[in-house]
């Protein structure tokens, strides 16, 4: 059916890894490799204490008999009494590692857990777009129809005297409001938010509260994986910290692959009251039926570990935030010396750019002949909706022209709304410092 065959299109990411392969095959080493700023992980080593916890792990032969096995499928309980003791401050809750924790194979797999064990054919799912593209996949897995409303970006006033921020991406309460009926079984929050860098504050977090009281069916399923990935001021409110009501009816998501910068491990977990949790356990029995044993055991030390001291920090999650920061900083000014007007985030670690100054020289409203060529050759495959779009091709040139990588943030949007995107490209910084700094002189040559 319909839904179906909009799943079998490739998904931004295939496209941009076999554009990045081609490239350096056909460069013959002008950019031995692609600067890699677009899609999203870490590119260094994960900590020493946390490489060090996995081998004491699998090293430890006493313990093999039980590290090597399956685990219960809601994980195993040194690790869940370790989220608890961690989480339970912070969502202002007392948790039970048997009632409030469910482990999941990192947050992608946590997201398609939850549109299964929420949704039933024909129920509908809110998204705010610009959106983490696995949510509507996810949510058309389930049979589900999609609602969404787009955060508007807002030019700073000029009396501010400012670059633009995250902050200038606002929601609509009346738009998104608009977005619910008595069909509406699931609304996806995302902060710190992918791709803009947004973090919601208490405030707007209380706003959609009020709405949500109008629709009591309504589950939602807080995203929260770049949590400890926050800049300046910024705090990062955990959505069903905010009130019991939002507690309730809350599953938050939490991955340790951007917090400990090991996204190959491929472990999250979920938060929730345990009529939720149990829905979501009795499903993933039925999909995973559990979760990579000898990991969650190193997790249980790394998440203990992780709040002492680190490397003259008070502790591992404030070093990892002024690492981020120093690199969001580069990256910022890079870009703003490239002329594509940066927005700057206030967590995660992405940042938008205006690339409206890219003009004339460059045809951007078909694919790049080269782009053609490669997809005759069976070497890209190229999702047909993308073909005459401008961030899209903007994209395709970066890579295989200035050896830089970027993502096309219209993959973002519902195919309505995805204009929107057209004069904006995504950056990641979780790259060298090094690496970000070549990407900003190749950029350079865009003007
Ligand atoms: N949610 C968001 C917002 C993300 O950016 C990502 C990483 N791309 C994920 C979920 C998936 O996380 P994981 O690697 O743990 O599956
Ligand atoms: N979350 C990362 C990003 O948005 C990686 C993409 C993915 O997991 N599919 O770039």
């Amino acid at each position: 059916d319909e839904e179906r065959a909009a799943l079998v299109q490739p998904s931004v990411w295939l496209e941009l890894s076999q554009l990045m392969m081609a490239s350096r095959l056909e460069n013959g080493g002008q950019f031995e490799n692609v600067i890699n700023t677009g899609q999203g992980f870490p590119d260094w080593p994960s900590p020493e204490f946390v490489r060090q916890a996995a081998a004491d792990i699998f090293l430890d032969a006493a313990n093999a008999p039980r590290t090597s096995v399956y685990s219960p499928t809601r994980g195993i309980t040194p690790f869940l009494s370790a989220l608890c003791a961690e989480y339970g401050p912070r969502i202002k809750q007392k948790l039970d590692p048997q009632r409030n924790v469910c482990v999941t194979v990192g947050a992608s797999q946590a997201i398609q857990l939850c549109m299964q064990a929420f949704l039933n054919r024909g129920d509908e799912v809110v998204l705010i777009e610009p959106f983490f593209d696995l949510y509507r996949a996810a949510a058309m897995l389930s049979h589900a129809t999609i609602r969404s409303v787009a955060l508007q970006l807002r030019s700073p006033p000029a009396s501010a005297q400012r670059q633009s921020n995250a902050c200038d991406f606002v929601l609509d309460m009346a738009a998104f409001e608009s977005c619910f009926n008595e069909n509406t079984r699931v609304l996806v929050l995302n902060s710190p938010h992918n791709p803009t860098g947004k973090m919601f504050s208490r405030d707007e977090y209380s706003a959609i509260m009020r709405v949500l009281r109008k629709f009591p069916k309504v589950t939602v399923v807080s995203d929260e994986v770049y949590e400890h990935i926050t800049f300046d001021d910024h705090e990062h409110v955990p959505f069903a910290s905010i009130s019991e009501e939002a507690f309730a009816r809350t599953v938050s998501i939490y991955s340790a692959g951007k917090t400990f910068s090991c996204t190959g491990w491929k472990v999250g977990w979920l938060i929730a009251p345990p009529a939720l949790i149990s829905r979501a356990a009795l499903i993933q029995q039925w999909i995973v039926f559990s979760v990579c044993t000898p990991l969650q055991a190193a997790l249980a030390n790394i998440i203990s570990r992780a709040r002492e001291p680190y490397e003259g920090h008070e502790n591992y999650y404030a070093w990892l935030k002024a690492e981020y920061t120093r690199k969001r900083d580069i990256q910022v000014r890079m870009l703003a010396g490239a002329s594509l007007r940066p927005v700057v985030p206030m967590g995660a670690f992405f940042v938008m750019a205006d690339t409206a100054r890219v003009e004339s020289s460059m045809e951007l409203h078909t694919l790049p002949p080269r782009v053609a060529e490669l997809e005759k050759q069976g070497l890209v495959t190229i999702d047909a909706s993308t073909r005459a779009r401008r961030d899209y091709n903007l994209v395709r040139r970066l890579i295989l022209e200035y050896g830089v990588s970027a993502v096309p943030p219209s993959a973002f949007y519902a195919e309505a709304n995805h204009e929107q995107g057209a004069n904006l490209l995504r950056f990641s910084f979780c790259r060298s410092d090094g690496a970000l700094l070549e990407a900003g002189q190749r950029l350079q040559k865009l003007f």
